[in-house]
């Protein structure tokens, strides 16, 4: 019997029974990923494993090098077959980290392979798993219409050329591939040089001179209404915390002309720029009916050394400690009381942060969109069991459950559909166990009915991705959009008024 069988996870009848008929045959609505929209519009063909699953995937990195593997074997020189024999001598040794479920998951869901990876199974593997890559399902867009992935959203820079979505919404493909607007560069202003090479790209983006704040903002604006014309619904920040401190525009447009001027801002200076700019995209995206994400709380680049040698995401972050409550009360306050607080995802990366978010949701629900701020899937150091079990938790104990937009792959790999499964079998675990405790009642309609809302059909409706409308945008250039490209005007953070 190999490792992982129909019933992995799932511990009890009732939870088997309610993810055979519930949750497995479900659709699976990707709505937060880093998949390349280039490899989507070109329909990329793998020619190994070390492609489709060893490159550019940090996770496995870590791992490699905490089992003693050089660099070269990681993000190095070595040739793909080394590194994926290097990958499999370190397999055995991440017993109970989730690389070991899910490595067997994926070489099983994949490849229909059901042996152990160790040194000794690897070059069967490989040589298996070649021949099996050769065929037309396995290419980028057979792997998504295998999985029934109905829709993917990418994460995208308001700089990037959208051709390659063009591409896409021009071909057949029959999963709907859409941008979402992720905006960090925007904020980094620590970096003079690097924040001008940007801003330059996003005026030629944009098709619009970038001098002062005005004209940065226009073309943000700008850029926030292209992805909207391309399907996007979506807008996404990787932020230590929120910012939310009191900027006016005057303090922003200074800030704006130092830090174009080639100066760095401060500490200070950031953040009320920062801050600034927060608010102007809670703006854009609340005009728009946009769902924002907010991923918070992640220490990103602790390394220094390997940050010059091998650049960011190379597997250097881990969980920060920030304080997160107050700002992003603040930050979602000061939305709420112009009107325009977007609908929002909020992701935690430290597990401690579970029931402050769980519970902070709650004073912004509006009583119209059900389940207008979520709190987002485990992420990343949590995309695992037992951080999954411990989200669900806080956001049963402290919210509605049933309205849970559900699981996202957030990975750059085409091999990471079974986190759904993953996810799926999870869940269903949980529900079922508890129903066996008799502290649910065993009702197919009811618990039932939630299962299949929290895998797909929440997520579907919540979002309001155009699936159904032909690409609007295939006929319209990054910049031969016609609209007219015009500064932003009453954008003022007035000064916070403390209600009582
Ligand atoms: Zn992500």
């Amino acid at each position: 019997m190999g490792f992982i069988t129909e019933d992995f996870l799932l511990q009890s009848d009732t939870a088997r029974y309610f993810y055979k008929k519930y949750a497995s045959g479900q659709p699976i609505f990707d709505y937060h990923c880093h998949l390349s929209p280039k490899d989507l519009a070109e329909n990329r063909r793998f020619h190994n494993l070390f492609e489709i699953w060893l490159e550019g995937d940090h996770y496995k990195w870590r791992a490699m090098r905490a089992n003693g593997v050089p660099e070269r074997y990681c993000t190095g020189d070595a040739d793909p077959y080394q590194k994926f024999m290097a990958w499999a001598g370190t397999v055995p040794h991440t017993l109970r980290n989730p690389l070991y479920h899910w490595a067997h998951l994926e070489l099983k869901r994949y490849f229909g392979i059901e042996d152990l990876l160790d040194e000794n199974t690897a070059p069967a593997i490989w040589q298996y798993a070649g021949e099996r890559l050769l065929d037309e399902d396995m290419s980028a867009r057979g792997i998504l219409e295998r999985f029934r992935v109905t829709a993917v959203c990418t994460t995208d820079d308001p700089a990037d050329s959208l051709e390659y979505h063009q591409q896409i919404q021009k071909s057949n493909f029959s999963t709907r591939v859409f941008p979402a607007f992720r905006p960090d560069r925007a904020l980094r202003t620590g970096d003079p040089a690097a924040f001008n090479r940007w801003v330059d790209r996003l005026s030629r983006s944009a098709n619009i001179e970038i001098a002062h704040l005005n004209d940065f903002l226009a073309a943000l604006k700008q850029r926030h209404d292209d992805l909207h014309l391309h399907g996007c619904r979506l807008s996404d920040h990787g932020l230590n915390y929120c910012y939310a401190e009191e900027c006016t525009e005057a303090q922003a447009a200074a800030a704006f002309s130092k830090v174009r001027g080639g100066v760095a801002l401060g500490g200070d200076e950031a953040a009320k720029f920062a801050s600034y700019l927060m608010i102007f995209f809670g703006y854009l995206d609340a005009e728009k009916g946009w769902t924002k994400q907010l991923h918070l709380g992640a220490y990103r680049n602790a390394n220094a050394r390997m940050l010059n040698g091998r650049g960011r995401d190379a597997g250097f972050d881990s969980v920060g400690d920030w304080p997160q409550v107050e700002a992003l009360a603040q930050y979602m306050d000061l939305l709420d009381r112009t009107g325009k607080l977007p609908k929002m995802i909020i992701y935690n990366a430290n597990p401690a942060d579970n029931y402050a978010f769980a519970t902070m949701i709650g004073n912004f629900q509006d009583g119209r969109v059900a389940g207008k701020i979520q709190v987002g899937s485990a992420w990343w150091f949590l995309d695992q069991k037992e951080a999954m079990e411990q989200q669900l938790n806080a956001l049963s104990n402290c919210g509605l459950l049933s309205r849970f937009v559900g699981m996202v792959t957030d990975s750059r790999s085409f091999m990471s559909y079974p986190r759904h499964e993953y996810f799926r079998r999870v869940l269903c675990n949980l529900i079922g166990t508890e129903i066996e405790k008799g502290e649910l009642p065993d009702s197919e309609e009811l618990v039932g009915g939630m299962i299949g809302r929290i895998c797909y059909q929440n997520a579907a409706e919540y979002l309001c991705l155009p699936m159904a409308e032909k690409a609007v945008a295939t006929a319209i250039s990054a910049n031969g959009h016609g609209l007219p490209a015009r500064g932003v005007e009453g954008l003022h953070i007035r000064q916070m008024e403390k209600g009582s």
